[in-house]
């Protein structure tokens, strides 16, 4: 009957029931969680949106958000129930507007990031966010996680770069504000209650974004550096000496790197020896004379081994392809345990001498898969398991592994959830880690605006 229902709204090509079909919409990026749905909806306007969610209020029925399915919590991905819908916004992937003279751009939920960057840059501007997903996430999954990526350093995270949104709550009443506002202080910052909040309390169906200035020059050297600890001087005699340009400044872990040399076409590494880790930096310098002097710098004091420039917009995105495959590259290398967590960079060395001694006291047969968004106290502190450990022991000691990983992000001020969200698959980490008073506000705020329940259930809080 709902199905029905529905099929009146987005029309028969739509909706999506057949066992094939659903399957990508219920199957996380790494195949690791699979739920059910009784359909895949895809609405073309909000107004489609507006009905599709009046009539699943009406039946009780559960409905997960969904943009590019590249999230890391399984948060777009149904229960195994099969009774909830999967509601993409796919077709939703107009630029509704775009003037370079305010630095603004209008998009809807299912644009893909790329595209966004795309048509900043064919307007001279520059929309800033960026990740190794970027050809497929959508901008409505950007900021529904408030997402992250490489550039946060400068520009700061999803949160920073919107403007105004469009949103269709669970009785499916819409609310709109797209104005292009820097300042507005009439009242709550309402927008920024359903940015991070992982479709649990609206549908972000447009949003309007801020455009920068396009930098006139980039810089990009790739570092060899003894000790991941060395990173974080480094970053902060960078920072000082290139008057804060610095854009990116990545952190990967020798193994990390391996894993990208072993399964990436065509990679490989500019050094000829090797390195326990390396740091990729992009700068926005108008020459390389600082960042020049500053690594001579850093080789002559021993922060760093070994350094290059990259010499050409094609040696910076040979260096930058590295960077983005790893994700990738770590699929072919299971078993992986993955963490992304953040500290203060303060505390970022205190963290790995004493995390890394923690592993190699308990589990010395693990290894670390570390690298990261350093700048910003993130790691996606990851840690491969031996291949020898049977499925038992791999569950086991993999959750007293993750139990040492986030007791010590605590001790150090972080947290177990940098950039990725909370999702399904670390709700009840926030249910144990998050602070009470913080976790009863949430649930005040997701009563108020979904009092039945129908937005993304079991997915957050
Ligand atoms: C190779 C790779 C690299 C990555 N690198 C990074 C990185 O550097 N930084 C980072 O932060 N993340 C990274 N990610 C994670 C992921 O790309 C981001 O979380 C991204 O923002 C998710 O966008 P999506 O469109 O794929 O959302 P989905 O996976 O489809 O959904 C994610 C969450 O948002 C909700 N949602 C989606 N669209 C909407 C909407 N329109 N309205 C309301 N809720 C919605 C979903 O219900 C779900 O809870 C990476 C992922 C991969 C696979």
């Amino acid at each position: 009957m709902l199905l029905e229902e529905l099929e009146k709204i987005v029309g028969p090509r739509a909706i999506k029931t057949t066992a094939d079909a659903v399957h990508p919409h219920v199957t996380e990026w790494r195949g690791q969680v699979e739920g059910k749905a009784a359909a895949v909806v895809q609405p073309a306007s909000t107004a489609e949106v507006v009905a599709v969610m009046r009539h699943c209020l009406a039946h009780s029925v559960g409905v997960v958000p969904q943009g590019g399915n590249t999230g890391l919590c399984a948060g777009g991905i149904p229960d195994e129930s099969g009774t909830q819908i999967v509601l993409s916004l796919t077709r939703l992937n107009r630029i509704r507007a775009i003037d370079a003279d305010d630095f603004s751009l209008v998009a809807e939920a299912g644009c893909v990031l790329s595209d966004i960057q795309d048509s900043a840059q064919r307007a001279g501007r520059l929309f800033p966010l960026s990740l190794g997903a970027e050809g497929t996430c959508q901008i409505g999954g950007n900021l529904a996680t408030n997402a992250g990526g490489i550039n946060v350093l400068r520009y700061g995270t999803a949160r920073s770069q919107v403007l105004g949104l469009e949103v269709v709550l669970a009785d499916g009443t819409l609310w709109s504000d797209l104005r292009t506002l820097r300042k507005n202080t009439a009242g709550y910052d309402l927008k920024q209650l359903f940015v991070g909040s992982e479709g649990t309390l609206g549908i972000i169906t447009a949003a309007s974004l801020k455009l920068y200035p396009r930098p006139a020059a980039a810089q990009t050297a790739f570092v060899a550096i003894d000790d991941a600890k060395d990173a974080v001087p480094l970053l902060a005699n960078l920072r000082g000496a290139l008057d804060d340009q610095v854009q990116a400044f990545e952190l990967i872990s020798e193994v990390a790197f391996d894993f990208v040399l072993r399964h990436v076409d065509g990679a490989r590494s500019p050094f000829d020896s090797r390195s326990p880790w390396y740091v990729l930096i992009e700068t926005t310098a108008a020459t390389t004379d600082a960042l020049e002097a500053s690594l001579m710098e850093a080789l002559r004091t021993g922060l760093a081994r070994d350094a290059t420039i990259a010499k050409s917009g094609a040696e910076a995105a040979e260096l930058w392809r590295l960077r983005h495959s790893i994700s990738e590259a770590e699929k072919h290398e299971a078993p992986i345990l993955k963490h992304d967590i953040s500290v203060p960079v303060g505390r970022m060395a205190e963290f790995l001498d004493r995390s890394r001694a923690e592993l190699r006291a308990n589990w010395p047969e693990a290894t670390l898969v570390a690298f990261g968004h350093v700048g910003d106290g993130n790691l996606h502190y990851n840690v491969a398991l031996p291949k020898t450990w049977d499925d038992a022991q791999r569950t086991a000691e993999g959750a007293r592994i993750t139990q040492s990983v986030y007791a010590l992000t605590g001790t150090c001020g972080g947290s177990f959830s940098a950039e990725h969200g909370v999702g399904r698959t670390k709700r009840d980490l926030l249910r144990t880690l998050g602070d009470p008073t913080g976790l009863d506000m949430m649930r005040a705020v997701k009563s108020a605006l979904d009092p039945r329940g129908i937005l993304n259930p079991g997915k957050v809080i």
